[in-house]
């Protein structure tokens, strides 16, 4: 059996949730005690915790999460540590320059899962975890071309977080318009980037088979290639 790298947040009653959406919640629906046996009753949306997003989530035509085959969320990823020259600033735009060597890497591993570290995750449960760095444009229309199946980050969002709710009506989302135009699927809430620098890894982010929707929480874990 190979040790998995657990890559995903704890769902809890008190995780941050992007501006707007639903709260996550698990509370006692039958108890031992009473009932003779715990059943839970969970509230949540469909982009809580570590999670990734179907192309419908932006894209009127776009695939649903059930219509998305497994085989999509399993597979070699190539781990990109933005901070490897400095730390990244709160609400920094990541520009394709900034990860542009992982070019040859995505070469090496066609059909890759790309994972974006910013060391952002560390921040979770804080407030600043919504002032994370977010990525370009040109860096989501760059990715596109490179053929990666899935893109990862270790944020709240590949695109900027805007606390507003009225200014975040007309923000753009930029990066989730051209990945999932393009087809492609985005996780988001990562942790433990940084176990899974070095060596070769396959990931698994598994969604639920959630009827019709737009997204779904998954375990997100990582093995050694070869190890399975
Ligand atoms: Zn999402």
């Amino acid at each position: 059996m190979p040790d998995f790298v657990d890559l995903t947040h704890r769902l809890d009653s008190d995780i941050a949730v992007y501006p707007g959406d639903p709260p996550f919640s698990s509370c006692p629906h039958l108890t031992l005690s009473a009932d003779g046996v715990n059943v839970a009753r969970l509230t949540f949306g469909s982009h809580a915790g570590t999670h990734v997003d179907a192309p419908i989530h932006f894209v009127a035509d776009g695939k649903k999460i059930d219509e998305i085959p497994p085989e999509t969320f399993v597979g070699p990823a190539v781990v990109v540590d933005l901070t490897a020259q400095r730390e990244l600033c709160d609400r920094e735009e990541v520009q394709w320059a900034d990860l542009a060597l992982c070019e040859d890497a995505l070469k090496a591993r066609p059909g890759a899962i790309l994972l974006l570290r910013t060391g952002w995750s560390r921040y979770w449960g804080t407030p600043r975890y919504f002032e994370h760095p977010f990525l370009s444009a040109e860096a989501a229309r760059r990715i596109v071309a490179t053929g990666v199946r899935l893109v990862g980050v270790d944020t709240l969002s590949p695109d900027e977080t805007v606390l507003d709710e009225a200014a975040a009506a007309q923000h753009e989302y930029a990066f989730h318009k051209v990945v999932l135009g393009a087809g492609i699927v985005i996780a988001e809430n990562l942790t433990g980037l940084d176990a899974i620098q070095d060596g070769e890894w396959v990931v698994s982010l598994l969604p639920l088979k959630l009827g019709g929707c737009d997204g779904s929480p998954v375990r997100a874990v990582a093995w050694r290639q070869g190890e399975l």
